[in-house]
């Protein structure tokens, strides 16, 4: 038989259930109650103590059939707010961020001229000291999120070896930063971040189990939600989608393997196979400009479907998600490409006389923004672990 929880444990659960429904929308105690099955006296416990917190606030009216007008229950956005920095190959994005993942200042640094990443470290935290003083009181700051391009340890907080990426190679961010700081401080791999802001903000938010795979001009990212929080495997290297092989025979991946999807898919290995026969395509947006008067751009969109779709069944078939999410520079005008793949994947997958995979493009490029990192820390206030609630 199952223990059963303890009072306190209970009550912190429901809690946090609570605040998780609330967090980046608005709605009234009776749906409170109707969403978590508690009661209504419960209910209006937990989100007294919620109110009196100043985590969470009443928003104004809401009519309804009985013409009772019960007051509406939102994030109070100025209780807390979080930073992020989120490095990239040849520039760096800082930026806070309001509990509900709307941005309040960010500023991009040019790391083109950068001889070493101490001298990123300093310019970063110049721009968050900056940043601080100009908006919030640091007693509001929940905490600093940073991303990299993996990998990464993300316990350990030290950029492990992403190629491109030379002089942040073993670089210990979080212990740097701490030296600064005196905020929680995480590092986490920057597909796993854009991936925490499609399930906080973006099309996430509908399903609890998905996969976020961004196709970019420097590779193949990709995160996974089951059950609501991320897949990372036992020391956050899990989920690298790009390098499943899909050919035993394939060519030499650099991460050991060979065949992996990365050396299909890839902008970058698509740009390589055009290259002599049409050295004027230099980009995925050029390949779907063309693909409206010539076949042969449709063909490469349409064998870019099935690369990726071959892994996505894979995926499917071993976890059984309900939804694909697609960003990155592959998403421009995406229409073709979004078709073949959906219909690909609702052809093969082992569900596929079920039900429906969803496929659905990002509505923005979340890896171009702070707001992904800072999302890193925002995701820990909300399950709970940086806060007893
Ligand atoms: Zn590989």
């Amino acid at each position: 038989m199952k223990k059963p929880k303890n009072a306190v444990y209970m009550k912190q659960d429901n809690r946090k259930n609570i605040l998780n429904i609330i967090h980046g929308k608005q709605i009234s105690r009776a749906d409170l109650a109707r969403k978590t099955g508690l009661t209504r006296a419960s209910i209006s416990g937990i989100v007294d103590d919620l109110i009196n917190q100043g985590i969470v606030i009443e928003t104004g009216v809401k009519e309804s059939a009985s013409g009772r007008k019960p007051v509406k229950l939102g994030m109070n956005i100025d209780y807390l707010y979080a930073l992020g920095v989120n490095i990239r190959y040849d520039h760096c994005l800082v930026g806070l961020s309001d509990i509900n993942g709307t941005v309040i200042e960010e500023e991009r640094l040019d790391f083109s001229e950068l001889k070493n990443s101490d001298e990123g470290i300093e310019k970063i935290v110049v721009s968050l000291k900056r940043i601080i003083a100009g908006n919030v009181r640091e007693q509001k700051v929940l905490g600093i999120g940073i991303s990299s391009p993996g990998p990464v340890d993300i316990y350990g907080g030290v950029i492990l070896n992403p190629p491109r990426l030379e002089l942040w190679q073993g670089a210990p961010v979080v212990a740097k930063l701490k030296q600064e700081f005196a905020f929680p401080i995480f590092l986490d791999r920057d597909a796993v971040a854009a991936t925490l802001v499609e399930k906080n903000y973006g099309k996430g938010r509908k399903y609890k189990n998905f996969i976020q795979i961004e196709i970019t001009n420097n590779g193949i990212g990709c995160g996974i939600v089951i059950d609501n929080k991320i897949y990372r495997g036992v020391d956050g290297f899990g989920g690298e989608f790009g390098h499943m092989s899909i050919d035993l025979n394939g060519k030499q991946c650099r991460c050991g393997n060979v065949g992996c999807i990365e050396s299909f898919a890839s902008i970058e290995a698509i740009m390589e196979s055009l290259e002599d026969a049409c050295p004027e395509v230099k980009s995925w947006q050029d390949i779907v400009i063309k693909s409206k008067d010539d076949d042969a751009f449709v063909d490469i969109i349409r064998r870019e479907a099935r690369y990726l779709g071959v892994g996505i069944v894979n995926v499917m078939n071993l976890f059984e998600l309900e939804a694909v999410i697609l960003s990155g520079e592959v998403v421009f005008e995406p229409y073709l490409l979004i078709t073949e793949l959906r219909q690909f994947i609702n052809q093969r997958s082992i569900t596929r006389t079920i039900k429906t995979i969803d496929v659905l493009v990002s509505e923005k490029d979340y890896n171009q923004h702070s707001v992904s990192s800072a999302t890193t820390v925002l995701e820990k206030f909300f399950s709970g672990e940086l806060m007893d609630f």
